[in-house]
């Protein structure tokens, strides 16, 4: 006979670990399945210099706040696997490393059955906790840039040392992309960075910290339903590296970054480029200008402290925008693929996908009844793929599966 469970919760990042939390509060049976080890994408899939984004105060999951003594700093990502480390360990979560599941499908009416190597385990409820971002997106025609390139991508990227000599081309402008172009600037590398649909805000504003603003301001609790086809809005960049700084694509061209529209094809050796560099840009200027309207709004109708406002946007860019790009000509020596991610649910055998592939949810609840998703990027609003906040999805869904506030 199978092994059998209430719940088994896949994946034992912050998302699992914040379920497995919410369902011990109620005394429910669950084991969480974990293919690696615990919190393995904030151990393998990060760079080295990456921080964490948001303040240290917000280090924070259901039972544990940051307890450290800079709660305005910024972690680096090691710091952050301690503290998914220590949460584990202090909850107790019943974690098995090293057990992927291999398939999950129907068991007659009972529930649901994993596959592992181990063997087959059955369950009456299954949380898919297996993360916001997966496998990075790589383009077909990425197979016919030359072999002299070297490609890598987000996930695999760790430092510029690492990186083939030469100029280097950065595909992609959400913090990742915008991040690592940074960072290949200060260690001497002339940089192309492709943009792609972003916004941005200061780091800091009249004092106060971007997500102190976005927070003031509501922006984490509009819910995805409320966006038409809920398309939830381009990626917000920002770094905490060095204790957070302004950071956005047009900010790289005073260093010397060339900024380039988005990457459509490759031919002997030459990208083709579509002309969209400068439209990006001004929607991404746009996206600024109403932050900072929204904010000293904002100050204004409390009476917040603060100096007012003296943040503007950069002026537009001078320089003309290629429409290609010739790899040998220009000395490109890699290529950094930063253009998000696709979802890895092949082993998931169960209806719960739309024609693309993503999840179909409300809330993470699906039409398989006793099978959830928890983590997913802008799975409610924006804060359901963020560490800080992912205890407040585990905790409604803990109720909807168990009835128990
Ligand atoms: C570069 C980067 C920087 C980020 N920075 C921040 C930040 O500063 N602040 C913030 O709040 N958020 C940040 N995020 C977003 C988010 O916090 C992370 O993606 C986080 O790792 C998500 O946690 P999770 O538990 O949902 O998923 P994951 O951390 O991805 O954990 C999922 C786990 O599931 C396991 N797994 C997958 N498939 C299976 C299977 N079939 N069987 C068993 N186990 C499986 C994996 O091994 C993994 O350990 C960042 C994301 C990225 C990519």
């Amino acid at each position: 006979m199978a092994e059998r469970h209430d719940v088994v919760i896949v994946g034992a990042g912050q998302a699992g670990l914040a379920m497995s939390f919410e369902l011990s509060r109620r005394g429910v049976e669950h084991v969480l399945f974990e293919r690696s080890r615990i919190a393995e994408r904030w151990r393998s899939a990060r760079w080295d210099s990456l921080a964490f984004q948001l303040p240290n105060r917000m280090l924070a999951l259901p039972g544990k706040s940051y307890g450290g003594d800079a709660p305005d700093g910024f972690a680096r990502h090691d710091e952050v696997l301690r503290f998914l480390e220590a949460y584990a360990a202090e909850i107790a979560a019943p974690v098995r490393t090293g057990t992927e599941v291999l398939a999950l499908r129907r068991d007659g009416t009972a529930g649901y059955l994993m596959e592992t190597r181990s063997g087959e385990v059955a369950a009456r409820q299954v949380v898919i906790a297996t993360g916001p971002f997966h496998e990075p997106v790589v383009p077909a025609f990425a197979a016919a840039l030359p072999a002299s390139v070297g490609q890598t991508d987000a996930a695999r990227y760790r430092s510029p040392e690492a990186l083939p000599e030469g100029a280097v081309l950065v595909v992609g402008s959400g913090s990742s992309g915008t991040q690592i172009a940074d960072e290949l600037l200060a260690a001497g590398r002339r940089v192309f960075l492709s943009v792609g649909r972003h916004r941005y805000a200061p780091r800091r504003y009249r004092g106060r910290d971007v997500i102190w603003w976005y927070e003031a301001l509501g922006r984490f609790d509009v819910p995805i339903d409320q966006f038409p086809d809920r398309r939830y809005p381009p990626p917000t960049v920002m770094t905490g590296v060095a204790g957070g700084y302004d950071l956005f694509p047009r900010a790289l061209v005073a260093r010397g970054a060339e900024l380039l529209g988005r990457i459509v094809g490759c031919s002997n050796g030459v990208l083709e480029i579509a002309g969209d560099r400068d439209a990006i840009l001004q929607a991404a200027d746009a996206s600024c200008r109403d932050f900072l309207a929204a904010a000293d709004a904002l100050a204004a109708a409390r009476g917040l402290e603060g100096a007012p406002g003296s943040w503007t946007v950069p002026p537009p860019l001078e320089v003309e925008e290629r429409r290609s790009l010739d790899l040998a000509a220009e000395g490109v020596g890699a290529v950094v693929w930063a253009c998000g991610y696709r979802g890895e649910y092949g082993w998931v055998k169960l209806p719960l996908f739309d024609g693309s592939g993503t999840p179909v949810q409300r809330r993470g609840v699906t039409e398989c009844p006793g099978v959830y998703f928890l983590g997913l990027h802008w799975m409610h609003t924006f804060r359901s793929g963020l560490l800080s906040y992912v205890g407040a999805d585990a905790a409604y869904l803990a109720e909807e599966m168990t009835g128990v506030p």
